[in-house]
C-alpha cells in the first residue's frame, strides 16, 4: 500500500476506535472528532496516527519513512530485519507498544499520542493484509496472512482509498452535525 492509503486508513481506524471507546464506556475522547480543529491535542493525535501508520515500513529503505529516517532503517537492516518481517507482525506490535508505553511513562509523549501511535501502527498491518503479499503475523513463522488482493499502486488501491476517504468524511461531518446521515441509522454510533 502507498503511504497515502496508509495514512487515510489510519485516520479512519482512529475515528472508529474513538467512537468504540466512547460507546463501550471506556473513554470519552469525542473531542478528537467533534472538537475545535485547532485544539493542540487533536492536531497531535492525527499527526501521531499518520506517523504510526507509516512506522512499520521503516524496514524498507525506499519507503517514505525509511527515506526520512535512514539511520534507523540502516540499523534494522544491520540486524538482518527484512521488509515485511518483524515490524509487520504481532511481536512487532507488542515491542512497539512497550516502547511507546515507556516513552509515555517517562513523559516523552502524552496519552493521546500514545493511543494514536498504537492505532496508526496496527492500521498499517491491517492495510498491508489487504495486499496480495500479506504479512507474517506470527513472525518468526514465515506464513503470510492476507484478507484481500489489492495490489499496491493499482486501480483497486485508488478506489479503496477514495471510498474510505469518502465514508470517513461523511461520518465525521455527520458527527460534527454538518450533514445528517440519520437515514442510514448511524444514530447510536
Ligand atoms: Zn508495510
Amino acid at each position: 500500500m502507498t503511504y497515502r492509503t496508509h495514512t487515510i486508513f489510519g485516520v479512519a481506524l482512529a475515528v472508529i476506535t474513538v467512537r468504540f471507546l466512547f460507546i463501550l464506556n471506556i473513554r470519552d475522547l469525542n473531542y478528537l472528532i467533534t472538537g475545535n480543529l485547532f485544539n493542540p491535542d487533536l492536531i497531535k493525535f492525527y499527526l501521531a496516527v499518520m506517523l504510526g501508520s507509516l512506522l512499520p515500513d521503516i524496514d524498507h529503505a525506499n519507503s517514505k519513512i525509511g527515506r526520512k529516517l535512514p539511520l534507523i532503517n540502516g540499523l534494522l537492516r544491520l540486524f538482518g530485519i527484512k521488509h515485511r518481517g518483524l515490524t509487520h507482525s504481532l511481536i512487532g506490535v507488542v515491542l512497539i507498544v512497550l516502547l511507546f508505553h515507556q516513552l509515555h511513562i517517562t513523559g516523552w509523549i502524552g496519552e493521546v499520542v500514545l493511543i494514536a501511535l498504537i492505532i496508526g501502527y496496527i492500521s498499517h498491518l491491517i492495510a498491508d493484509m489487504l495486499n496480495p503479499h500479506g504479512i507474517p503475523l506470527f513472525f518468526p513463522n514465515k506464513l503470510k496472512f492476507n484478507l484481500l488482493k489489492i495490489t499496491t499502486s493499482s486501480w483497486g488501491e485508488s478506489v479503496f482509498s477514495v471510498v474510505v476517504l469518502f465514508l470517513l468524511s461523511a461520518f465525521v461531518l455527520h458527527l460534527r452535525g454538518i450533514v445528517n446521515l440519520d437515514f442510514v441509522n448511524f444514530t447510536q454510533f
